[in-house]
């Protein structure tokens, strides 16, 4: 397997070693430079280099090619166009042009905007991102594109992460410069995001329209086993569940991407797929990517692969660690070595993210904010929705230190001693895992694990990154003009930790004395996404996206516009489903049982005037109490659901679903649950959770 593995990975991209092989030297030269640099590209070199990709596409069998970008409805989008160019009358060529390569149209009317593209004007281009390789996929060659309005306004996710990269990159260089790196022209922002995802057997799932319509299950009694006895969690892997990750494995890795490990996760039928990290604008591709293929490959195993990040209630949901780190030459500026009280350069970054993560709570909020993570967020299963950073016992102590000015006394590299002979003794971590915090430092890199399964993972990096170049431009601005550059530096990291130590939690995030301590350190606790998108547009984060070039107020006033529109979309399809689910299913599904249980006493009196129908009464009364329970919530949901889409302000709607339709949508779940435990088994209408999650 260890040589297929090495032939097939990235066979079907146009990657470094294609370009070197099939581009002339001077133009390969070009090309991998503004890779590289995040340069601009020289458009002289377009039309080799799109001759050369249509070559090497065609031999791959394609037949078409496509702009493919990040629309802001979180899935990507794609046209196709074939390469054929007719000659004469009857014949075709094959044929693709630089102008092709680097701008494609699209009409940009039927993508949300968010009101940034006046009706008049629906003409959008697509843009090469020459930094993020080009692929085949089914007979197609797929051109990674930013997406913007014919103004010129991002009308996409990508546009606003690449501009972030660069302003990262570029106030970056000028922290390094004054530690006296004058060799990197460039700092790597790089991000692996593990992907969690359940798996459902398809027929199951196509029996359950709140799964088809909206990706979860808006209705389910709890199965008698969860994940209680943590017996899934790193567990063998089901034969069909190992067939499925090993097509997966395969796949991902013809796309070059470097899908590493796989595992059961916490709840049952829940696994996690990890890739070994990559440069921010790739790993957010190949996330993308990734996330189509568990879902196409899941189907031809007879399986669905759920993105959500609920799909049950009462088990644990998913999500997406997103870990990022900073790179220059290939060091990583996030290593604070053996001695990271000596590493004054990590020190001060290290102060930057924490004073960035603290300036910016509400954004990194805000980008994680959709529905669907609204039931994890604070649930105890995944990060609260305050944000917080985890340090580690060794950093806090040395944090510390500085701010107190007393000395630093090292830490105890604790070895670990299992007192069995054969096994070798090994020394620990320093720092322990943190379950529990929202952005974690991990050794050498922060995991920020807020992030929602299904999400883009583009904009939460487009803020870390923002908010982090803002904090080295104000340190970089003070430092170089200081006199005395080490002092200057002692100054600015003591003052740092003093003024943003609030942010650094060690503690358990899950605890109710968290949130109380955290509202006296002035934290926010945004709980809802309608309450985080409520802080996008502060004046603070129009200053912060406008100055350093990442979104002008025009782009994020539509950004807002989406949020709150899409957030009430999602809840309105959802009210809608459980209102057919429960009035054409349900009801009558525990109307027929009750008639057959009427109908049963009615025959045993018949047989026997003085037979007991005890049971038979109070299973009808029981049963009949939820399907009136049931039969009211539907009706009020209708009228508030119906009020709630009328509203024309997209901020009052979202408002008022979170208010008046979410608690009835909770009210009618329960009313149907408890009329599902009173129905026998064969009459009722759907997989119940324990079928969807332990018959995979
Ligand atoms: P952990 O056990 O802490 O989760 P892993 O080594 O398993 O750490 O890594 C988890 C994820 O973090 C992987 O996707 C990995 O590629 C990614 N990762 C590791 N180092 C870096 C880094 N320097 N920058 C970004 N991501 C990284
Ligand atoms: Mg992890």
């Amino acid at each position: 397997m260890d040589r297929r593995i090495s032939e097939i990975f990235g066979s079907m991209v146009f990657n470094d070693d294609v370009m070197r092989e099939r581009l002339p030297k001077e133009v390969y030269k070009s090309l991998t430079k503004t890779i590289a640099t995040g340069r601009t590209i020289d458009p002289s070199i377009a039309d080799v280099v799109a001759n050369a990709m249509k070559d090497w596409a065609v031999e791959k069998g394609a037949t078409h090619y496509t702009h493919w970008f990040q629309p802001l409805t979180g899935v990507t989008a794609e046209k196709h166009d074939a390469f054929i160019s007719p000659v004469g009358s009857c014949k075709v060529v094959m044929e693709f042009s630089g102008k092709e390569l680097i701008r494609g149209e699209s009409d940009a009317s039927s993508f949300p905007s968010g009101g940034l593209r006046a009706t008049f004007e629906a003409r959008g281009y697509t843009a090469w991102d020459p930094a993020s390789y080009a692929f085949v996929k089914d007979g197609t060659l797929y051109i990674p594109t930013a997406f913007c309005s014919y103004t010129g306004e991002a009308l996409d996710s990508k546009t606003p992460l690449l501009r972030s990269m660069d302003v990262l990159s570029n106030q970056a260089l000028r922290i390094l410069r004054l530690f006296g790196d004058t060799q990197s022209k460039h700092v790597d922002i790089t991000v692996g995001a593990e992907q969690e995802y359940f798996i459902i057997d398809k027929k199951m799932y196509d029996r359950r329209k709140d799964l088809v319509y909206t990706g979860r299950t808006l209705f389910g009694a709890p199965a008698p086993k969860g994940q209680e006895l943590e017996d899934h969690y790193f567990g063998p892997l089901k034969t069909r569940i190992a067939a499925f990750m090993s097509d997966l494995d395969e796949a991902l890795w013809i796309m070059g991407i470097n899908a590493k490990t796989k595992h059961n996760e916490a709840a049952p039928a829940q696994h996690e797929l990890a890739p070994i990290y990559a440069t921010t604008n790739i790993a957010v591709d190949q996330n993308l990517l990734t996330m189509e293929y568990m879902k196409k490959i899941a189907e031809k195993h007879g399986l669905v692969c759920l993105l959500h990040e609920k799909p049950y209630a009462g088990v644990n949901g998913s999500g997406k660690h997103n870990n990022w780190s900073l790179n220059a030459n290939g060091k990583n500026l996030l290593d604070p070595g053996k001695t990271p009280e000596e590493n004054v350069q990590f020190l001060l970054i290290l102060a930057a993210i924490i004073k960035a993560v603290d300036d910016y709570q509400d954004l990194m909020r805000v980008s994680v904010a959709h529905a669907g993570n609204d039931h994890r967020l604070g649930a105890n299963e995944a990060p609260p929705a305050i944000v917080s950073v985890f340090v580690g016992e060794e950093l806090n102590a040395l944090i510390d230190s500085i701010v107190d000015g007393t000395a630093y006394k090292g830490a105890k590299k604790a070895m670990m001693d299992l007192g069995i002979p054969t096994v070798p003794v090994f020394r620990k971590d320093t720092t322990d895992r943190n379950r529990t915090s929202p952005f974690a430092f991990t050794g050498n890199k922060f995991e920020f694990r807020m992030l929602g399964s299904s999400q883009n993972i583009a904009l939460p990096n487009t803020v870390l990154n923002t908010a982090v170049a803002e904090s080295f431009r104000q340190f970089a601005d003070v430092l170089e003009g200081a006199d005395n550059l080490d002092a200057a530096v002692a100054k600015l990291i003591r003052e740092t930790f003093t003024a943003h130590k609030r942010i650094i939690f060690d503690g358990n995030g899950y605890s109710e004395e968290w949130e109380k301590e955290a509202k006296k350190r002035g934290l926010s606790n945004l709980r809802t996404s309608v309450d985080a998108y409520k802080t996008f547009m502060d004046s603070k984060n129009v200053s912060l996206f406008s100055s350093m070039g990442v979104m002008s107020e025009t782009e994020m006033r539509s950004r807002e516009e989406i949020y709150f529109e899409n957030y009430s979309k999602i809840i309105n399809i959802e009210a809608l489903t459980m209102i057919v689910m429960a009035s054409r299913d349900y009801i009558p599904a525990a109307e027929k049982y009750i008639a057959l249980i009427a109908d049963a006493a009615a025959k045993k009196r018949a047989i026997c005037e003085d037979l007991s129908c005890a049971v038979e009464k109070d299973i009808v009364r029981r049963l009949s109490d939820c399907v009136a329970s049931a039969y009211s919530g539907v009706e009020k949901l209708k009228v508030e659901e119906s009020y709630a889409a009328s509203l024309t302000d997209a901020k009052a709607r979202a408002e008022y679903y979170v208010s008046k339709v979410i608690p009835l949508m909770e009210e009618l779940r329960a009313s149907v649950d408890a009329m599902e435990v009173l129905t026998a088994s064969e009459f009722w209408p759907v997989p119940t959770y324990g079928d969807m999650m332990f018959r995979v």
